[in-house]
């Protein structure tokens, strides 16, 4: 068994998608141990995105330099450097801080074999056009990765899910205390898992 949180993103709730983003994960048979509707202070958004995934800030920052490139844009005129960490670490960085505590969203803690690696299947590809149908990416976002960097904020993707074991332990005890976890038995648990 597996525990992973996911958050749905400030554009997902305003939207007015949280029951059927959580439906879906209900329907495979997850279940959710935790849940709650915040508004994501300063310090949250940090430790969320924080200073020091050096991997995710070049990773980030080098598919945005890819899409300058593709776009024709020039990524010193548009960020001042063509370093990808920087990019990552000083921009993105800072628009997904921005992004994530715009409004209101709703995080909850799915357990389950291969919860995380199934969650990510079902949560789809980072980039909606890539995002395949049948994912709640592909089926609820259609923003582009052009467009986002063009306007400097993160692609309004809906959801995010804890990319895999290190980061899905770290999230759930960051968004909620051992207290607020909860134990309990899905009335068909013994007819899927036996
Ligand atoms: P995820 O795990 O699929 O959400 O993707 P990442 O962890 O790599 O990135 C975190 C978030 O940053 C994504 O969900 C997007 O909102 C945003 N993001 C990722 N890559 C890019 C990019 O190339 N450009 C922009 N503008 N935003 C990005
Ligand atoms: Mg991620």
């Amino acid at each position: 068994m597996e525990q992973t949180l996911v958050i749905i993103k400030p554009d997902g709730v305003v939207r007015g998608l949280i029951g059927q983003i959580l439906a879906r994960f209900e329907r495979v048979g997850l279940k959710v141990v935790a849940a709650k509707m915040t508004q994501v202070e300063k310090e949250l958004a940090e430790k969320h995105y924080p200073a020091d995934r050096d991997e995710l800030w070049e990773g980030i920052g080098k598919k945005t330099l890819e899409n300058y490139k593709e776009l024709g844009m020039d990524p010193v005129k548009e960020m001042g450097t063509e370093d990808p960490r920087e990019i990552g670490f000083k921009h993105i960085r800072k628009w997904l801080h921005e992004y994530i505590s715009e409004g209101p969203v709703f995080a909850f803690v799915l357990e389950g074999p291969h919860a995380i690696e199934l969650v990510r299947q079902m949560t789809g590809h980072t980039l909606p056009v890539k995002a395949a149908p049948g994912t709640i990416r592909g089926d609820f976002s259609f923003d582009s990765a052009a467009i986002a960097n063009a306007k400097k904020r993160p692609i309004r993707n809906l959801i995010h899910a804890s990319g895999n074991e290190e980061e899905a332990k770290h999230e759930v005890s960051l968004w909620f205390t051992d207290k607020e976890i909860t134990s309990y038995m899905r009335a068909e648990e013994a007819a899927m898992l036996g």
